[in-house]
């Protein structure tokens, strides 16, 4: 990791607030720190309209799909509490304790430093993982669910036949599945940054094939589709047991 071994630097010239807050602090990391919501897709209920329902995206900046609000994190925070943009990005460094050349102006290029890069490249990561472990904590989650099902409903019936297929299969990736969970809950934080920089496409090519698809992406609604399968699926059982119960 670069920022981990890097000659120290001679340059002790701080930047203007404007430019620290900028590549320091994400709209994602205000909006948490000022008591928004924000799930792990990055998503939380708008604070500039009456939102009931998740519409706005955080990341490095905001977007809301409702009201169209947009910016970055000093935008946010100048919008949030009615102050000033100068304001706002004070406030950002004050409690992100972030360092700045209070006498900097914004624009006259004050060279960043070393030792600024490294800070801003370190709050990047923690952020970059906190928003993975968040995600692949709940798709784990959802695999375990869905692979103790299949276990079950591959169990194997003849005690002198070897196991099913689908049954090792399921058993085997419910095993991994768990593995990953106990790391990513009890392991330390060193090691689960580690997992998330060398093991996270693993993670997810197994989340993939626990779903049956090949394809590393899914968007929001195939998760719902999803969602509401398995739902239909469990209540097409229930009904089925019901009828077989009455018979
Ligand atoms: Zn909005």
């Amino acid at each position: 990791m670069s920022f981990l071994n890097h000659k120290n630097n001679q340059e002790h010239t701080l930047p203007d607030v404007f430019t620290a807050v900028k590549h320091g602090v994400t709209a994602r990391q205000v909006a948490e720190m000022y008591g928004i919501q924000v799930n792990a897709h990055g998503m939380a209920c708008c604070p500039f309209h009456d939102d009931t329902h998740p519409s706005m995206k955080l990341d490095e900046r905001y977007y809301c799909f409702g009201c169209h609000a947009s910016g970055d994190a000093i935008d946010f925070v100048s919008n949030l509490f009615r102050i000033r943009k100068r304001e706002a990005a004070v406030k950002i460094a004050e409690d992100f304790h972030v360092h700045y050349d209070p006498k900097g102006r914004p624009g006259r290029g004050q060279p960043v430093t070393l030792e600024q890069k490294k800070e801003w490249e370190m709050r990047q990561l923690q952020t970059d993982f906190r928003e993975w472990r968040g995600k692949a904590l709940s798709d784990l989650n959802g695999d375990y669910r869905i692979l103790t099902e299949r276990a079950e409903q591959n169990a194997p019936t003849d005690r002198n036949a070897p196991f099913p297929q689908g049954f090792v299969q399921a058993f085997n990736d419910r095993t991994l599945v768990e593995f990953y969970i106990g790391l990513l809950e009890t392991a330390p934080r060193e090691t689960q940054i580690n997992l998330y920089l060398h093991d996270c496409a693993a993670i997810a090519a197994l989340h993939d094939r626990v779903n049956g698809r090949g394809q590393p992406r899914t968007t929001v609604r195939e998760k719902l589709e999803e969602k509401k399968n398995l739902l239909k699926a469990q209540r097409d059982r229930a009904v089925n047991q019901q009828q077989r119960a009455a018979i």
